[in-house]
């Protein structure tokens, strides 16, 4: 007969390793089968390499899915604060930075040493370097492996998205999915830099390196973080978030002065200076050279004292609401994360468990539910690993 456990899981990664050391530690016989030479690969490189597991500002709003209530349960189960616990139990240093982001002190692997260890508290086996050649639904559920099949109760797909293949992600999630006639939502790159070509192109890449506060904003999404020229196009922390809403042949619209008043700022100066040049003013916040180049494409430097109404509204329109037709995107070879996947609709939000058959979970990034730059991906992960850890624990 195969070797029989309660739970397999196939994809050794942030929820899957966590939904195996919570199911171990309910007195479980979990197995976690994953094709890469070791577990936890994204974790690693996550955040720097110092892991943004959290964030201390966590809500279902800063998730996308197409059902925005859906996330609610699992993370209100399982909470940053729950997560925090568990880093400070086995003494993990961190720290906060912007927005609530919590990051190791020391290194990525504090995080994936603990997963590991909760993961021997619950007697966890996990196998490496394990190609997945088949499963079949049960239960029993099976899995065919190059050394053999195993069997159990409960089947957890904690595969990930399509995102940075050459660190083993595939979509065996979603095909598995689809193979069983579960629904996907389209899939596609996110938290990624945005491309520009042509002429939008040519007039950008020499500003490659700037970095300025802006506000990136796409069909009532905003972002207000950093925006990066870079010699592709843009990226930055506020063109990755928008870049998860972006869809294609759309203008992403930015503003270059966000929370000012452009056309009051450019009266009140003028009022004290009314010989300064436009481009010094806006050189202020935008770099001289970016200022320059807004000069030479959209608006006409003048002493502020000559600028009509008109040339002031014309210079808000193209400061504070620039538009840029992207071309695409970076793609899955660098994006952080894939949007879209198992429709939420499947599952229950309780338990992630599939409607249609019973002892089938999705956990992860692998479910349509994809957090905003700044940990929620890791506490989605968390979160979800969680809920089906538990559920299946408690039988
Ligand atoms: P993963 O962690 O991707 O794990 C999936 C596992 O499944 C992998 O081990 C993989 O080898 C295995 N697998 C895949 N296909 C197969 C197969 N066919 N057979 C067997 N095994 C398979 N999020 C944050 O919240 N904070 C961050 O700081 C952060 N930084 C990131 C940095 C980078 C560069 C990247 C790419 C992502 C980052 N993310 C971050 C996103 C975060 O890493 C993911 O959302 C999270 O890892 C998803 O967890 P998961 O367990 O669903 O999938």
């Amino acid at each position: 007969a195969h070797p029989y456990y309660d739970v397999l899981i196939i994809g050794a990664g942030a929820a899957g390793l966590m939904c195996a050391g919570v199911a171990g530690q309910w007195g479980q016989r979990v197995l976690v089968l994953d094709h890469a030479n070791k577990p936890g690969k994204k974790i690693l490189m996550s955040g720097g390499g110092r892991c943004n597991f959290t964030n201390l500002h966590c809500t279902a709003e800063d998730f996308i899915c197409a059902n925005p209530h859906f996330a609610k349960s699992a993370l209100s189960r399982f909470t940053p604060w729950d997560f925090i616990a568990l880093v400070e139990r086995y003494g993990i240093p961190y720290h906060e930075r912007d927005h609530g982001q919590l990051f190791c002190d020391r290194s990525a692997k504090d995080i994936l040493n603990m997963l590991l260890a909760e993961c021997d508290m619950g007697h966890v086996e996990i196998r490496t370097r394990t190609a997945i050649k088949d499963v079949r639904v049960g239960p029993p559920y099976q899995v065919d492996t190059p050394t053999g099949t195993v069997q159990a109760d409960a089947l957890v797909i904690a595969t990930g998205g399509y995102s940075i293949p050459s660190m083993g992600a595939t979509g065996l999630g979603f095909d598995l999915a689809r193979s069983l006639d579960i629904p996907v939502r389209p899939t596609r790159p996110g938290l990624v830099p945005l491309t520009l070509e042509g002429k939008a192109l040519k007039r950008l890449e020499d500003l490659s390196g700037i970095a300025l506060d802006a506000e990136a904003g796409f069909n009532g999404a905003c972002f207000r973080e950093n925006l990066l020229f870079t010699h592709r196009g843009l990226s930055g922390p506020g063109v990755l978030q928008v870049s998860s809403y972006w869809e294609p042949g759309q203008p992403v619209e930015i503003d270059l002065f966000p929370g000012v008043n452009l056309g009051d700022h450019i009266r009140s100066v003028r009022q004290q200076r009314p010989k300064m040049e436009l481009k010094t003013l806006l050189g202020e916040r935008l770099t001289r050279r970016v200022a320059q180049r807004w000069c030479d494409l959209w608006v006409e430097s003048k002493p502020l004292d000559q600028l009509s109404d008109t040339d002031i509204a014309q210079v808000e329109q193209a400061c504070q609401s620039w538009k840029i037709w992207p071309s695409g995107t970076e793609g899955y070879r660098v994006a952080e994360v894939t949007v879209g996947g198992v429709d939420t609709d499947a599952l229950s939000s309780k338990t992630l468990e599939c409607r249609a058959f019973p002892g089938l979970y999705f956990i992860g990034e692998v479910v349509d539910v994809t957090g905003h730059l700044g940990g929620f991906n890791f506490q989605w992960a968390w979160a979800s690993g969680h809920a089906a850890g538990c559920a299946i624990g408690r039988g």
